[in-house]
């Protein structure tokens, strides 16, 4: 399992919602947390390893041991309860790139644990903001679409070199083809959405 970075198809694709969870798939989750805290992530989407399911994983420590391992499968967030702020954000997906990005306060977020159980929480502050952030995830938006133009006019430079290195990697063969990711996605599909 590998983070993939922008501009992988997968990461514009919206995500199928999940019908159920099998030993296996909390083997996959069990190895998000890991790649997440290796890559120093606080929230990891699971298309953000290419894993076409609606299902988010988020713990603000960083790090295996400290905090709470929290996981939001099948997530809806309802109306903001509040303001917005602005604040930086920057993703796995992108490493290294960073940008304000203005979203509501507060937020209601339904969503099923892991063993099934169907939870609302009212979030604020960092919570709220990585929870929208991996939320887009599922629905193919990444930060930088959040931008104002004038800050995304900033980093612009940034993601052209991305997609450069992206379509110099896929000559090589060392990324799959659209074909491939399709099939991929399909038996991911027809097993767990
Ligand atoms: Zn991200």
């Amino acid at each position: 399992m590998d983070i993939v970075t922008f501009p992988h198809p997968g990461l514009r694709r919206p995500s199928k919602p999940l019908k159920r969870v099998d030993a296996d798939l909390r083997r996959v989750i069990r190895e998000m947390f890991d790649k997440m805290y290796e890559a120093k992530g606080i929230g990891l989407a699971a298309n953000q390893v290419d894993l076409p399911l609606r299902l988010f994983i988020v713990n603000l420590e960083a790090k295996p041991g400290a905090g709470e391992e929290l996981v939001f499968i099948n997530p809806i967030i309802s109306l903001p309860r509040g303001g917005s702020e602005e604040a930086e954000e920057g993703c796995l997906s992108l490493p290294g790139v960073y940008g304000q990005v203005v979203r509501p306060k507060q937020v209601r977020l339904n969503a099923y644990s892991l063993s099934g159980t169907e939870f609302e929480a009212d979030l604020s502050g960092l919570m709220a903001r990585c929870c929208q952030h991996e939320l887009d995830h599922l629905d193919g938006v990444l930060f930088p679409d959040r931008m104002s133009p004038t800050a995304r006019a900033d980093i612009a430079d940034d993601l052209d070199m991305f997609e450069t290195e992206y379509a110099s990697r896929r000559t090589t063969g060392e990324i799959p083809t659209d074909d491939q990711l399709a099939e991929r996605w399909a038996q991911w599909e027809s097993r767990y959405a």
